[in-house]
C-alpha cells in the first residue's frame, strides 16, 4: 500500500479562492473588508516570517491587515493597552498575538485580554470552553485546519479511534475536543505517557503534534490509517521536518500529510476563515462557514 497524499497547499488554495470571491461580493454590497491585526513582539526571525506569510494571505483574499511591531521589552500593561485599542477598533475583526512573547509577559493573560469575538486564533479560554461544551464559536486554527483535511477525504468519523500525540493548549487539546465533537473516540498521549507506540498502533486517525522529528516510526502506523503530521522542526540544514517517519509510514497509511505542505497551509487558511467569520458576525452578514 502507498498512501495518498493529503495536499494542504492545494486544499488551502481552493479555500482562499472561495474566500476571495466572497469578499468581492461583500464589497460589491458596500461592506468594508474584514480586518486582521497581527501583533509581533521582539525580533524572533521565525515569527517575523510567519507574520509576513499571514499578511500575504490576507492581501491575496482581500482581508485588510495591520501589523504592530512592538519592542521586546514592552511591559505587560502597555501590551494589554494595545490590545484594548484593537478591541475597540471597528475596522478590526480579528486580533492575533504572535508567540513567543518575551519571558516577562504573561501569555495567558494576553490571550484572554482579546475580546473572544476577535480571538481569531481560537485560543481564548472562552472559545476553548465553548468547543469543550460542543458549541464552538471561533475555533483553534490548527485543529480546525486538520478537521477540514479529514472532511476533504470524507472520513466517516463516528466510532473511529484517533490517537493524538501532544497535549498542548494550542494544538493537542483542542484537537481532541474537535474529534470528540465529531464522534471519534480519542486517546491523547503526551510526554508522561508510558507506551505511546501502543496507543498509536490502535489509531484509525493518528495525529502527531510534538515537534520531534522521527518520533513516530512507520511501525506505529496501523495499516490503512490516516496520518496527520502537525509537527514542524527546522533542521540545521534549514529543511523542515515533521514528527513522522514519512517514507516508512506512507507504506502503511491510506492517507498521509507531507511536511511541509500539509497542515501548515491549512492552519493559515483557518485564520482567514475565522477572520471572515468574526467580520460577518460584527457586520451582521449572514455567513455559512466554509
Ligand atoms: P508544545 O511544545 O506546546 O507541546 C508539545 C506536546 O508534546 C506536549 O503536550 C508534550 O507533552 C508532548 N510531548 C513531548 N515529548 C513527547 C514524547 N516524547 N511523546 C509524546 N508526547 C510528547 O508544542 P505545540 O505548540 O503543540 O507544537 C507542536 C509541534 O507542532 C511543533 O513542532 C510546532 O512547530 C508544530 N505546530 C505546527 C503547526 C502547523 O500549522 N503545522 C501549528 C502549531 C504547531
Amino acid at each position: 500500500m502507498t498512501a495518498q497524499i493529503l495536499n494542504g497547499n492545494a486544499l488551502a488554495k481552493s479555500i482562499r479562492e472561495r474566500l476571495r470571491v466572497i469578499i468581492q461580493a461583500w464589497s460589491a454590497q458596500g461592506h468594508r473588508p474584514p480586518g486582521l491585526a497581527v501583533i509581533l513582539v521582539g525580533e524572533d526571525p521565525a515569527s517575523a516570517v510567519y507574520v509576513k506569510g499571514k499578511r500575504r494571505d490576507c492581501a491575496e483574499v482581500g482581508v485588510y491587515s495591520r501589523a504592530l511591531h512592538l519592542d521586546a521589552d514592552i511591559g505587560q500593561a502597555e501590551l494589554e493597552a494595545r490590545i484594548d485599542e484593537l478591541n475597540d477598533d471597528p475596522a478590526i475583526d480579528g486580533i492575533l498575538v504572535q508567540s513567543p512573547l518575551s519571558p516577562h509577559h504573561d501569555e495567558d493573560r494576553i490571550i484572554d485580554r482579546i475580546l473572544p469575538n476577535k480571538d481569531v486564533d481560537g485560543f481564548h479560554s472562552y472559545n476553548i470552553g465553548r468547543l469543550a461544551l460542543r458549541r464552538p464559536t471561533l475555533r483553534s486554527c490548527t485543529p480546525m485546519g486538520v478537521m477540514q483535511m479529514l472532511d476533504h477525504i470524507k472520513t466517516d468519523y463516528k466510532g473511529l479511534h484517533a490517537t493524538i500525540i501532544g497535549a498542548s493548549n494550542h494544538v493537542g487539546r483542542p484537537m481532541g475536543l474537535e474529534l470528540l465533537l465529531a464522534g471519534v473516540t480519542v486517546t491523547t498521549a503526551h510526554k508522561f505517557t508510558k507506551d505511546t507506540g501502543e496507543m498509536a498502533r490502535q489509531a484509525d486517525i493518528l495525529i502527531s503534534a510534538v515537534g520531534k522529528p522521527g518520533l513516530v516510526p512507520g511501525e506505529w502506523v496501523k495499516k490503512g490509517a490516516t496520518v496527520i503530521d502537525v509537527g514542524i522542526t527546522r533542521g540545521d540544514n534549514n529543511k523542515l521536518y515533521g514528527d513522522v517517519d514519512f517514507e516508512a509510514a506512507k507504506h502503511r497509511a491510506a492517507w498521509i500529510t507531507p511536511v511541509p505542505g500539509g497542515v501548515g497551509p491549512m492552519t493559515r487558511v483557518a485564520l482567514l476563515q475565522n477572520t471572515m467569520q468574526a467580520a460577518a458576525n460584527h457586520m451582521g452578514i449572514p455567513w455559512e462557514a466554509l
